[in-house]
């Protein structure tokens, strides 16, 4: 999967990208993500990205030229055009479902509203889907272009070791997940559950799916309706 993000604050963005399994899958070549500056395509002496909301109210809003400019800019340079996604508060609520549809695309560019968000034109012309991380409004996208990339880039081949990795996790099969442990297998007095050290595939098979259950009644029951 290819992905552009489009941002005021691409050191903020590379900084989390560069480490950790998505650092790793960048350049194993698993999955190539490159941020963009949007400052970069303005067109006045100050580079200007915002400007005062018409009709009055508090704060900034992202002007509508330097992005299209920048999407473009990333259309020509791919020679194709990604799925224009914009991260907002007004967008779908991103769940595992919607990362699965996402991760069916081949290309994605990501755009990070500042401000008070951005003009409605380039939204209504450009903007193909809006996806909201939760509903609560923070200063800016980054986070939530960086959740949805991690989200969907776990699940790209060669990201982790295999797909067990994610398909066995939390919300993939609607689910939580089981209880985890580790060793030592008695840590103040506590014991893992005795089925995880009786080495019979067929009963920890089990107990993990009546644990899931359990965890899913505990945490989540709405899940199960
Ligand atoms: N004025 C906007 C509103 O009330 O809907 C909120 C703008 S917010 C301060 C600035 C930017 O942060 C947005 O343009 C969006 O890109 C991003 N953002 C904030 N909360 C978000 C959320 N829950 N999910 C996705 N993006 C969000």
């Amino acid at each position: 999967m290819i992905i552009d993000l489009m941002t005021l604050f691409p050191e903020m963005c590379e900084s989390v990208l560069s480490m950790s399994i998505i650092g790793r899958a960048r350049k194993s070549g698993a999955i190539e993500i490159k941020c963009h500056q949007i400052r970069d395509y303005t067109y006045d002496k100050h580079n200007r990205v915002d400007d005062e909301p018409y009709g009055g109210g508090n704060g900034m809003v992202m002007m509508a030229e330097p992005i299209a400019a920048c999407f473009e800019a990333i259309c020509e340079n791919r020679k194709a055009r990604p799925r224009f996604i914009y991260m907002s508060p007004k967008g779908t609520l991103l769940n595992q479902k919607k990362a699965i549809q996402i991760s069916e695309y081949s290309n994605i560019a990501i755009l990070c509203g500042h401000y008070e968000g951005v003009d409605e034109r380039l939204i209504e012309e450009f903007i193909d889907e809006q996806i909201s991380i939760g509903d609560y409004v923070l200063t800016g996208g980054e986070l939530p272009a960086l959740v949805l990339i991690d989200v969907v880039s776990r699940m790209m081949d060669g990201v982790l070791s295999n797909k067990e990795c994610f398909e066995d996790e939390s919300h993939y099969n609607g689910l939580l997940e089981y209880p985890q442990y580790t060793r030592p297998q008695i840590w103040r007095g506590k014991s893992v559950p005795d089925v995880l050290i009786s080495g019979h595939h067929a009963n920890i098979q089990k107990w993990k799916l009546e644990q899931s259950i359990e965890q899913t009644k505990k945490f989540r029951e709405d899940l199960l309706k």
